[in-house]
């Protein structure tokens, strides 16, 4: 018998490849669009830093803003108040001041409860009022030896406060306060009694804050912010002590207007090209806050800054001013701080994640790139469609082929080549299941054979031999389980592979085999008497016998496929011997009668 070696069959991935190579292009494909996708995050991921970084940089070009429009003040501010220290110190002014007549005027009014003098050059008026209606109001009082240079010093500023505050926006206000009682505003205030405006300035902290040494090195003070009864707007204010032989002399004082800080807003709004309101806030080394929502100036804390990270930049504001720039993170949130040039000054503003990926996202939408990436998801996925079609073709030619190289035409069954890749692998699972070498894998084998087929053929024709033949296949088929395997090996010669089977149990399947082919014989037998045509019946109605020989494994041999076919087909050729239409499953029952 010759020896047909089961093909090597691939295991593992190779194997997968080989039967489902459409589903494993699929799952690359899948694992290439998540990589992809995997990077495009990624990609997101760092255009969010870049936003960060871009929010920063933004940041430090209105710091620069900021820094000239506070430099630009406190410039004005710094003239007026050399201006009003350098007029408390110069003896010719003041002799020239005094022999004024309109300054005589106004120290013979300024025992008077309220009185006034004409500001010169048609500055503002110069208001006042005496000791008693200074009584009780903090920070001022009457000082009759410096009274006349006061009057003096108020009278010459008067234009110069006009003319700095019709420089600037029509909102801002400019003032100087005599700690002696008296005052220079512009624009002017004639409505307001002396008395009230000077117990105003005295609770202002613009003014308290230069008091009694509270600022010894006589810096510019940028008070927080005070809410304007009557436009209910906050307002910025500077203000810088005057002093005169090393005494406190009064104030320049000098409000930041709303609408300069808006005009600034709006140079620096097209620096970013999102929508969303510029919220800005401005922090001083005391840890004041300033909120700049829209360009509008207000000391309400705008509900998208953090408290608790505001706090942080209060508590760590010397800290960050030495940094310059930076971020502080908290929960998705982040607060980016700018020194503002060398001033006190820190400049706030606010983020989030969402909002960041937002914008990231906005500009990757927006750029040819999401074009190319769309493009290249496309082709993948109809490349895998044209792929999988391909593949699904390829496979389904292959595995006819398979079918076909593997099985009988015929009757479908297994042939000799496939009945002997199946033992193989029943031999090796058993010893694999059976733990080894220890035991001997149980399994048995029929041979059977038709009786006198060359009659079918000779009496009704090969077509109908070839119909008995499938009838046969049937009855195989039916009477077999599952795990049981029938094969054509031969002409009209058939094997059956019965795992686990000892010699008893294949003899008892064999035997029921024979007696079913043996029924189908009587039905036919009644069928052709039925129809009294004995010469061409229906192949259906065509009676015929079978032989079976049967061998098992450990009882007659090893479990070989050749030793068990041989020992199978010398009881099959037996059971010809001794009459046909039988079961032979033992050597000396059968080998006797026919030596005999
Ligand atoms: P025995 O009982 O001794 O087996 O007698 P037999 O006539 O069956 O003898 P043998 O097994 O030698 O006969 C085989 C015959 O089977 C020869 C051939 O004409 C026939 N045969 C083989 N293959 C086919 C086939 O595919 N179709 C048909 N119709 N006949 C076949
Ligand atoms: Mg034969
Ligand atoms: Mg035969």
């Amino acid at each position: 018998m010759q020896h047909t070696p089961g093909r090597t069959r691939p295991h593992g991935f190779s194997s997968m490849v080989m039967k489902r190579p459409h589903l494993v292009v699929t799952v690359c494909f899948l694992a290439a669009m998540a990589l992809v996708s995997g990077l495009g995050l990624r990609q997101l991921y760092q255009m969010t830093r870049n936003d960060l970084h871009s929010r920063q940089r933004d940041l430090e070009v209105r710091a620069v803003g900021v820094d000239a429009l506070i430099s630009a003040e406190r410039r004005r501010l710094l003239f007026l108040r050399d201006y009003a220290e350098h007029v408390l110190a110069s003896p010719s002014q003041q002799r020239a001041g005094l022999q004024d007549p309109v300054v005589q005027a106004a120290l013979r009014d300024s025992d008077k409860l309220t009185w006034e003098a004409p500001g010169a050059m048609d500055g503002p008026l110069v208001l006042g009022t005496n000791a008693q209606g200074l009584a009780g109001i903090e920070g001022f009082h009457r000082d009759a030896a410096t009274l006349p240079a006061d009057i003096v010093l108020a009278r010459s500023i008067s234009p110069l406060v006009a003319i700095s505050q019709q420089a600037d926006a029509v909102q801002s206000a400019v003032a100087y306060i005599s700690a002696n009682g008296l005052y220079v505003l512009s624009p002017e205030r004639p409505d307001a009694p002396a008395r009230d405006l000077l117990r105003r300035f005295s609770t202002m902290p613009y003014y308290r804050l230069h008091l009694f040494g509270q600022n010894p090195r006589r810096d510019i003070v940028w008070t927080p912010i005070y809410t304007e009864t009557k436009k209910s707007e906050a307002i910025a204010t500077l203000s810088a002590p005057v002093y005169a032989n090393g005494r406190f002399r009064g104030a320049v004082v000098m409000d930041v207007a709303p609408s300069r800080l808006l005009a600034l807003q709006l140079a620096s709004a097209n620096l970013t090209e999102d929508e969303e309101p510029a919220e800005f806030g401005l922090l001083n080394k005391n840890g004041d806050l300033v909120y700049f929502v829209d360009g509008k100036i207000t000391a309400q804390r705008p509900a998208s800054f953090d408290p608790d990270l505001l706090d942080m930049a209060r508590a760590q504001a010397a800290a960050w001013m030495q940094r310059g720039q930076g971020y502080a993170q908290r929960g998705g949130r982040y607060l980016l701080f700018q020194h503002v040039g060398d001033s006190h000054w820190i400049l706030l503003t606010n983020t989030d994640d969402s909002e960041l990926t937002l914008a990231a996202a906005r500009r990757v939408f927006s750029s040819p790139l999401i074009v190319a990436w769309l493009a290249i998801a496309v082709l993948l996925v109809g490349t895998l469609f044209i792929v999988k079609n391909i593949f699904g073709q390829y496979v389904d030619a292959s595995s006819r082929l398979e079918t076909l190289a593997r099985s009988d035409p015929l009757t479908g069954l297994a042939n000799r080549r496939r009945f002997l890749e199946v033992f193989n692998e029943t031999l090796e699972r058993a010893a694999r299941e059976g733990g080894g070498e220890a035991a001997a894998p149980v399994v048995a084998m029929l041979m059977l054979d038709i009786d006198f087929f060359k009659r079918v053929n000779d009496r009704f024709g090969h077509a109908a031999g070839d119909r008995v033949l499938v009838i046969f296949a049937d009855i195989l088929r039916k009477n077999l389980r599952s795990a049981e395997m029938p094969a054509r090996v031969g002409g009209e010669e058939f094997a059956a592979l019965l795992p686990g089977a000892d010699l008893a149990t294949a003899a008892a399947v064999a035997e029921r085999i024979r007696r079913a082919v043996e029924a189908h014989a009587a039905d036919s037998a009644h069928a052709a008497s039925a129809t009294g045509e004995a010469q061409n019946p229906d192949a259906d109605a065509i009676a015929f016998t079978v032989s079976i020989g049967v061998a098992a494994s450990p009882a007659d041999c090893p479990a070989h496929y050749e030793a068990l076919m041989s020992v199978a087909d010398r009881r099959l050729y037996a059971a010809k011997e001794s009459g046909r239409n039988r079961v032979v499953a033992e050597d000396s029952r059968s080998i006797d009668p026919a030596r005999a």
